[in-house]
């Protein structure tokens, strides 16, 4: 019988994953069905309910986008460390009757700023702008490159704070307020990590963090040069890049968890790529 995946959200219409896994699964020859689920948002228990009743129809996983990744990882039987630190599940897998739950966005995003834009954490001064679940899901890959220093900016400082007691090794952490940014000086990195840009807003934060060899990346995709591409262009980087890569590689971290072989990115991210101009 054919493997039964699916990706569930509400609303689900925009989603991308059926056509990326789609052309994973028609790429290594995986005889497997993918398709998306509009979960329900009420009642409360209603999301557990939809989940349930497709491992009992031989669902084997799903990816979980907003709003679902919190009760995703709740209704979870076991979490992986990064779903734990997140505190958000966006991969479940089905397998003897108990759901396991991951978090790919990280590893997804890390893969694509050093494999695919070429550039090695290790040793860079990296800012992350924002605390919300992806920033979160980001935070142990991203201590794992060994960067020289990982910045955490976010306007609530008490939740960005919160978060980073939670990492055992504070490394080379620190978090702060946009407004300590100013002095803060130049990142090679600059990682947009707020929800801002999608409703067309810039975080506060300042042009002087970004130097001529600095890269930015924006983790919304789709849409072009947005408020926070766009003031980094005008500083001068020397690129600047969406999320439609993380998008694509954390697909293919959870292709990988659930086959067994790790799916090829480049042609499905050239396809999904919308210029940024
Ligand atoms: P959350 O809602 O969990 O977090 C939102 C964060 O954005 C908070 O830190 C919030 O700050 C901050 N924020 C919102 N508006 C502003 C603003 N105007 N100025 C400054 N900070 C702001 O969102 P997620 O973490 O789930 O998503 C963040 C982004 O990542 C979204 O654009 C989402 O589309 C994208 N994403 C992309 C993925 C991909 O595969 N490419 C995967 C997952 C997410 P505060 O705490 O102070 O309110």
């Amino acid at each position: 019988m054919t493997d039964q995946y699916a990706v569930i959200g509400n609303p689900i219409g925009h989603t991308k994953s059926p056509l990326i896994h789609g052309l994973f699964a028609q790429e290594i020859r995986q005889d497997m069905s993918y398709t998306a689920i509009e979960g329900p948002v009420e009642p409360q228990d209603a999301f557990a309910g939809t989940v349930h009743a497709f491992v009992a129809a031989g669902g084997k996983g799903m990816n979980v986008t907003a709003p679902f990744k919190l009760k995703a990882f709740a209704i979870a039987d076991e979490r992986s460390e990064r779903a734990t630190l997140a505190g958000a599940a966006n991969a479940l897998s089905f397998k003897d009757g108990r759901i396991v739950a991951e978090n790919f966005d990280g590893v997804g995003l890390l893969r694509d700023i050093e494999v695919n834009l070429s550039l090695p954490m290790a040793g860079k001064r990296v800012l992350v702008l924002g605390a919300g679940g992806a920033a979160r899901g980001a935070l142990l890959p991203f201590i794992a490159a060994r960067p020289a220093e990982l910045v955490i900016a976010n306007r609530d400082i008490a939740k960005v704070k919160a978060l980073v007691e939670q990492v055992a090794s504070s490394g080379p952490l620190a978090t702060c307020g946009y407004g300590d940014l100013e002095g803060m000086g130049q990142f090679d990195l600059v990682v947009n990590a707020t929800s801002a840009s999608l409703t067309g807003e810039l975080p506060p934060v300042p042009p002087s963090v970004f130097s001529p060899t600095s890269v930015a990346y924006e983790l919304a995709y789709g849409k072009r040069l947005t408020p926070f591409l766009r003031l980094a262009r005008n500083a001068g980087v020397a690129s600047v890049a969406d999320g439609v890569g993380m998008l694509v590689e954390q697909a293919a971290e959870a292709f990988a968890w659930w086959r067994g072989v790790r799916p090829q990115t480049h042609a499905v991210i050239d396809r999904l790529t919308v210029p940024l101009n």
